[in-house]
């Protein structure tokens, strides 16, 4: 609004100078009578001052348009860094929040506006940190948020929690397709093949997730709650899996892969791990 006010101003002023240029040359050319003289070289003396200031302050408008411009593009830039996650490149919690938030609304004023949230939680992650530095444990974390980003349309969401908890808002996503959904995410995420090596010792990245779909009656925090069940469930039920519920009277749906494998011939190295990240195949 700033900056069309300012352009409008600048226009104002552009059209203001020239009717002023065009009075004082009128003024110029008129015939030196001796009573209006003195008059006559006042007035052509202050307008060219106007026009001067006018110049100025069209100079200034400028300027200052610029400036908002950059303001404009700095807020822009500050607003999405303070939703963030700075190490993995995916929303944060903040962000997390917001969406969350925005959906459930949308939701409760468009019918048709499904949509799940997936909780998911890296297994034994510290064990990573442990066996391969924190600075390992960080590579993963951050290429975990590459899989997921590309396991997900662009009008998904994805969010780091903090720690190894990740969360997907699903748009679009109902009862009806979750389990399909779901476990299609799921065994995407898998292909991945997280594989870590170190002098001989390998093991493979896996991840427990909790999806929930959203209900007539719920509010944010509900359905949150029933996604972080869900999740405990998977957890529960020995990891590496994907627990759904989706409609009311569900008791929840159980998506399982084959046990992590632990053979060392089937293990990647960390470096091989990586580079399958950024390879084209
Ligand atoms: P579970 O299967 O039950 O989820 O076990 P877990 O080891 O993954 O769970 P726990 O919550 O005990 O461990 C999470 C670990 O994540 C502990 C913490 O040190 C580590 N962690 C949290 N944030 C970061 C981070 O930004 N970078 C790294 N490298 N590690 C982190
Ligand atoms: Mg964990």
């Amino acid at each position: 609004t700033l900056m069309s006010s300012t352009d409008r101003l600048n226009e104002d002023v552009d059209i203001h100078n020239a009717s002023l240029q065009s009075a004082k040359q009128e003024l110029e050319l008129m015939e030196p009578d001796n009573s209006i003289v003195r008059l006559q070289s006042e007035l052509v003396t202050n307008i060219t001052r106007v026009v001067e200031s006018n110049r100025r302050l069209e100079n200034d408008l400028v300027v200052s348009r610029f400036k908002l411009e950059n303001q404009a593009q700095e807020l822009d830039r500050t607003r999405k860094e303070a939703r963030t996650d700075a190490l993995c490149n995916v929303g944060n919690r903040k962000a997390v929040d917001e969406n969350l938030q925005f959906m459930v609304s949308r939701y409760h004023s468009e019918q048709q506006a499904s949509f799940g949230l997936m909780l998911i939680d890296i297994d034994h992650f510290k064990r990573i940190n442990d066996t391969f530095g924190h600075q390992a444990g960080d590579e993963v974390l951050t290429s975990i948020a590459v899989a997921l980003k590309e396991c997900v349309r662009p009008e998904d969401f994805v969010g780091r929690l903090g720690g190894d908890e990740f969360c997907i808002l699903l748009d679009g996503l109902t009862s009806a397709d979750a389990e399909l959904v779901g476990a299609r995410i799921r065994s995407t995420v898998e292909l991945y093949d997280f594989s870590i090596n170190d002098s001989g010792q390998s093991t493979v990245v896996t991840m427990s997730m909790g999806l929930a779909v959203m209900r007539p009656e719920d509010d944010a925090v509900a359905i949150y709650e029933r996604a972080d069940q869900a999740l405990y469930k998977s957890k529960q039920l020995g990891r590496n899996r994907l627990y759904t519920i989706s409609s009311e009277h569900d008791e929840g749906l159980t998506s399982t892969n084959s046990e992590p494998v632990f053979d060392e011939s089937l293990g990647r190295s960390y470096e091989d791990f990586k580079a399958s990240l950024t390879s084209d195949d």
